[in-house]
């Protein structure tokens, strides 16, 4: 079959069996182009929110399903492929967490929505990569605090103190996204060599001195909407996050001009979710290898840091 066969296969049986498909922008493109609904992680998980299908396909890695789940335990939530999983997710555990926090036991925990759901079960508030800074700086004041904890992507950790002035401890100080922290200084100078005239757009996961290099620092929904809302004559980019972003909008802006600063930007583990294991799924949604179910005690748990983190935004 081809690929625009499946995807008419897809669109069939979604209809057939009232499934939604939810894709993050880093999956690959012919996924992107069968879902109902595309964003980011926590962006799409308030979506399944406000669906009525009792089962949800979520193409992207396994904490994006989770949170789906914790946010919506009364419907089947599944992953195409199981073996989709965000290594940077994994440098946490809730078992690191606790030791920290007996280390620093009056400082407020704050997670990243890129961790498991144990993790965040272990967290006072929840945090993304477009307002890591606000909630260091609003939990900070609200517990009367100098300092934070924070996890698991250190390189978004730095960003948050730089911009708020509230010291964030790394948990722990390793812990990075293998895709934003390879690209460098290096990669962004020979960008603009050859594209003088392109904004240089990265994600908040890469390291400082590449952050500091750019003309702009943000999550993908927040680059989605700059090039967006971007004037006609300032229409060329140089994107620093991963390439299915910048596929998505090339679809989207055929007016704009794009270019990947590097060809490192390539997560592994989301393209793991294929156009073909997405279809196979559909046909078999109640195979329970495919679901994801956060058990009902640990979601309760991770379900207040979550909805702290929606209070404070
Ligand atoms: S891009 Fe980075 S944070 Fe996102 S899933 Fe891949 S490794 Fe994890």
């Amino acid at each position: 079959m081809s690929v625009k066969q499946i995807q008419e296969e897809i669109h069939r049986l979604k209809k057939q069996t009232e499934t939604t498909i939810l894709a993050h922008y880093y999956q690959p493109i012919e996924v992107q182009e069968v879902a109902d609904h595309l964003g980011d992680s926590l962006g799409l998980s308030r979506l399944a929110n406000e669906t009525n299908s009792e089962y949800i396909i979520f193409a992207g890695v396994d904490f994006m399903a989770e949170t789906a789940s914790i946010l919506n335990q009364d419907k089947h939530v599944l992953i195409p492929n199981p073996e989709s999983c965000c290594p940077m997710a994994a440098y946490l555990t809730a078992e690191k967490v606790r030791a920290f926090k007996r280390q620093h036991p009056n400082l407020p925990v704050v997670v990243y929505v890129n961790s498991t759901a144990d993790v965040k079960a272990e967290s006072d508030i929840c945090c993304t990569s477009s307002n890591a800074a606000k909630i260091v700086k609003e939990i900070s004041s609200f517990m009367g605090t100098e300092a934070v904890l924070f996890g698991p992507d250190a390189n978004l950790g730095d960003y948050a103190e730089q911009i708020s002035g509230i010291k964030c401890i790394k948990m722990p100080a390793e812990g990075n996204c293998y895709v934003h922290s390879q690209l460098t200084i290096e990669d962004l100078e020979n960008i603009r060599s050859i594209y003088p005239n392109g904004q240089v757009l990265v994600h908040p996961e890469c390291i400082r001195d590449v952050r500091e290099l750019a003309d702009f620092v943000g999550s993908t929904a927040q680059m989605y909407n700059r090039v967006k809302n971007s004037s006609i004559v300032d229409n060329e980019f140089c994107i620093g996050t991963e390439k299915g972003l910048m596929e998505r909008m090339a679809q989207d802006f055929p007016n704009k001009v794009f270019h990947l600063i590097s060809e490192k930007l390539l997560c592994s583990n989301m393209k793991k979710n294929t156009i073909e294991l997405t279809k196979y799924v559909l046909e078999h949604l109640d195979d329970p290898m495919f679901e994801v179910k956060v058990p009902p005690e640990i979601a309760k748990k991770a379900l207040e840091p979550i909805e702290k983190m929606l209070e404070y935004s």
